[in-house]
């Protein structure tokens, strides 16, 4: 593997990362920049205006960020047009707002102009208009062409621009990223990097960014019209904006759907868009349909960007600009800048990473004031619920030991309360998060990652949810990030599932052998789940896994133990701990897999879905020992005959 060094490294293409990567080799700096695909962008599906007050950005950092954005707009772009000669059609048109209602209330940012005057400023508009905001101050750029100049300016710069080269994996050592792996060109090292992937950032690190798809209209004004450009300014509506370009085409946008990568224009998504401009500007019904397209917003919860140092020394994040990603490219380009020339713009702290990371502040486990379902049974205190005093030596995987030998996990539970008390009253140590749940903030799993205390359970982030090894990789160093931002640094386990059948969700032998290969040879401890096939379980100990987890039948079915005698072989031949994980139903049968010589258990189902999870928690915790005890204590042979209890000798006759 070839590693190439230079002075910072860019993941990312975007006009965010050009523009970091063209103020930076200005400077001085050697910059490479991988890029995945230019074309993919949303700074080429974006409609380029230039409107923070339009936009109804509220007072506070991001509007006086984006409003000095602003403000450098005018030099920023003559500079790149001087460099290329080419022009990016910056356009400082003014943006009219039309309203279909009276304003209840003055918009101090912006004069309300009666529809009587706003037939001056732009004839033609629909009759629904009652009047509108004017923001004279706010426009446009070509935000294609600003790509396109952006990219030339910063070859021509020197940036070492490697096109179509994806960044799959952050190596980390002490504490720093030592290596970019990437797919198709090998290592690359830097003394620093930036994360400016947009909307894909969340693959390489578990930010909390999503893509917020949006879909556009393109029309062009018909040949043979009497003004090449009839529009004048961008019409900023209640839901729909049409943004005029100078040489006559009309972008018209846009949609705003949370469905994820999904590609294509929709008959819906075109239709609404059509329809909403055509009554905001009837003139556009006869105006060329020209071309549709669509791309992804980088959004985080609160629509503010993610600028400034990242959770490695030398990390630097600039991404999430949602929807002004193109009006804050001059003024991330020079905050960011700044910061890898050592300096430290105050301007970026409301922007830190850390807003969304913040530890467990309330009690982890809140206990007594929780509604429990059990009355009599008393688990209020942490004491209780600990592992019996058994003199067992500990658990050991991966050199790190466990008290507890019950793992258990966090899906399915009806509330975080009972999670939290359920994981308490089970006495374990080791939780199993599902990494993509956690990502996509799936349907209960929205804030699960910061629901419990960290400094207490040892993570075991899941592959849960990949069909493919590919996946399962990806998503395993996703999960080392997300242990890593919620405090363990040095927490490298990974419970690796390959589940490409969705009706038994049985693992599939054959990928998870080979990206468990792939984890090993990075430096994970590899548990991963597996059918109860012996040679398997062997294949994956020579290949350096920490353990094997055979599965007793398939997940969330509590049908026990049904291969318990390949189970048993495993058990004979494994030099790693054998945790039996998935289909344990009852107390019963987690005490019969641990009699067998398990070395650990992972229950989840069986306690998250029982009646009352907090008392079957402690009751699994409870089995999970008592068998275990059981194992080390030494069963009894099982005879045919009986054999009386007392002793048969010295009876009287
Ligand atoms: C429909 C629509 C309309 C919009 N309208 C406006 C507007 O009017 N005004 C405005 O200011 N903003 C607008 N935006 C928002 C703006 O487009 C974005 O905020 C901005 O483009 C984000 O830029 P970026 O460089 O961070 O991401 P992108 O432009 O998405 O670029 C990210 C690039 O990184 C590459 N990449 C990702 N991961 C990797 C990796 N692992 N390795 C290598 N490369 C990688 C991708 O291939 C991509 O090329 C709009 C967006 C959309 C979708």
């Amino acid at each position: 593997m070839v590693e190439r060094h230079s002075d910072i490294l860019i993941l990312g293409g975007g006009i965010i990362g050009l523009a970091i990567a063209l103020d930076l080799q200005q400077q001085g700096a050697t910059v490479t920049l991988l890029s995945k695909r230019f074309e993919e962008a949303a700074s080429q599906a974006a409609a380029g205006m230039l409107a923070p007050r339009a936009e109804g950005l509220p007072p506070g950092p991001l509007l006086d960020l984006a409003l000095a954005s602003l403000a450098a707009y005018g030099d920023w772009v003559a500079k790149l047009e001087y460099l290329t000669g080419e022009s990016v059609g910056y356009w400082p048109c003014g943006i009219l707002a039309p309203r279909s209602v009276l304003p209840a209330a003055s918009d101090p940012g912006a004069p309300w102009l009666p529809a009587s005057i706003l037939a001056h400023y732009q004839p033609g508009l629909g009759s629904q208009i009652r009047g509108g905001y004017w923001y004279p101050e706010e426009g446009q750029v070509d935000n294609q062409a600003l790509a396109r100049v952006l990219r030339r300016a910063a070859i021509e710069a020197g940036v070492n621009l490697q096109e179509g080269v994806e960044a799959t994996a952050l190596v980390h050592q002490r504490g720093a990223i030592g290596q970019v792996l990437t797919a198709q060109a090998g290592a690359f090292g830097a003394d620093l990097v930036v994360l400016a992937g947009g909307a894909w950032s969340q693959q390489l690190l578990p930010l909390p960014i999503s893509p917020r798809k949006g879909e556009m209209v393109g029309l062009r004004v018909p040949i043979g019209y009497d003004q090449p450009q009839p529009l004048r300014r961008v019409l900023f509506g209640e839901d729909i904006y049409i943004v005029p370009r100078q040489d006559g085409r009309i972008v018209l946008g846009a949609t705003s759907q949370a469905v994820g990568f999904t590609a294509g224009n929709t008959a819906a998504g075109v239709h609404q868009l059509l329809q909403r401009a055509i009554a905001l500007w009837p003139t556009l019904a006869d105006f060329t349909l020209e071309r549709t397209w669509w791309g992804y917003r980088p959004a985080t919860p609160d629509e503010w960007p993610i600028l400034g140092p990242g959770p490695a020394t030398n990390l630097i994040l600039a991404t999430g600009h949602y929807r002004n990603g193109i009006l804050l490219a001059p003024i991330t380009a020079q905050l960011i800048g700044q910061l890898c020339r050592g300096d430290t713009p105050a301007r970026l702290t409301p922007f830190s990473w850390q807003r969304f990371h913040h530890p467990s502040t309330s009690a982890p486990y809140p206990s007594a004031t929780l509604p429990m379902t059990s009355a009599p049974l008393t688990l209020a205190t942490a004491s209780q619920a600990q592992p019996l005093e058994t003199e067992d030596s500990p658990l050991v995987i991966a050199g790190r030991s466990f008290h507890s030998r019950l793992m258990t996990g966090t899906g399915k539970y009806d509330s975080f309360a009972v999670m939290r008390q359920s994981i308490q009253a089970s006495g374990c140590e080791i939780v199993t998060v599902a990494v993509r749940r956690v990502q996509t903030q799936a349907p209960g799993h929205e804030g699960l990652a910061e629901a419990l205390d960290w400094s207490r359970i040892w993570m075991l982030p899941n592959t849960a949810g990949c069909q493919t090894a590919e996946e399962a990789i990806r998503v395993a160093r996703l999960g080392r990030e997300m242990a890593k931002l919620l405090g363990q640094e040095d927490n490298n386990f990974v419970k690796l599932e390959v589940i490409p059948d969705s009706k038994y969700l049985l693992p599939d032998p054959i990928g998870t052998l080979a990206a468990a290969e792939q984890l090993v040879k990075e430096g994970f401890a590899v548990l991963p789940y597996i059918n109860a096939d012996p040679l398997l379980a062997k294949r994956l100990e020579e290949v350096g896994c920490a353990t094997v987890m055979p599965l007793g039948s398939p997940i969330g079915s509590g049908q026990g133990i049904r291969n318990s005698a390949n189970i048993q072989i495993i058990i004979e031949n494994a030099g790693v701990p054998v945790v039996v994980d998935a289909g344990i139903g009852t107390p019963s049968e987690a005490a019969a897999a641990m009699e067998m010589g398990a070395d650990a258990l992972l229950i989840n189902t069986a306690i998250a879905k029982a009646t009352d999870p907090v008392a079957m928690g402690r009751a699994m915790g409870l089995a999970t020992t008592a068998g275990r005890l059981a194992y080390r204590a030494g069963r009894i042979p099982v005879r045919q005959i009986a054999s009386a209890s007392s002793p048969q000798t010295g009876i009287v006759a």
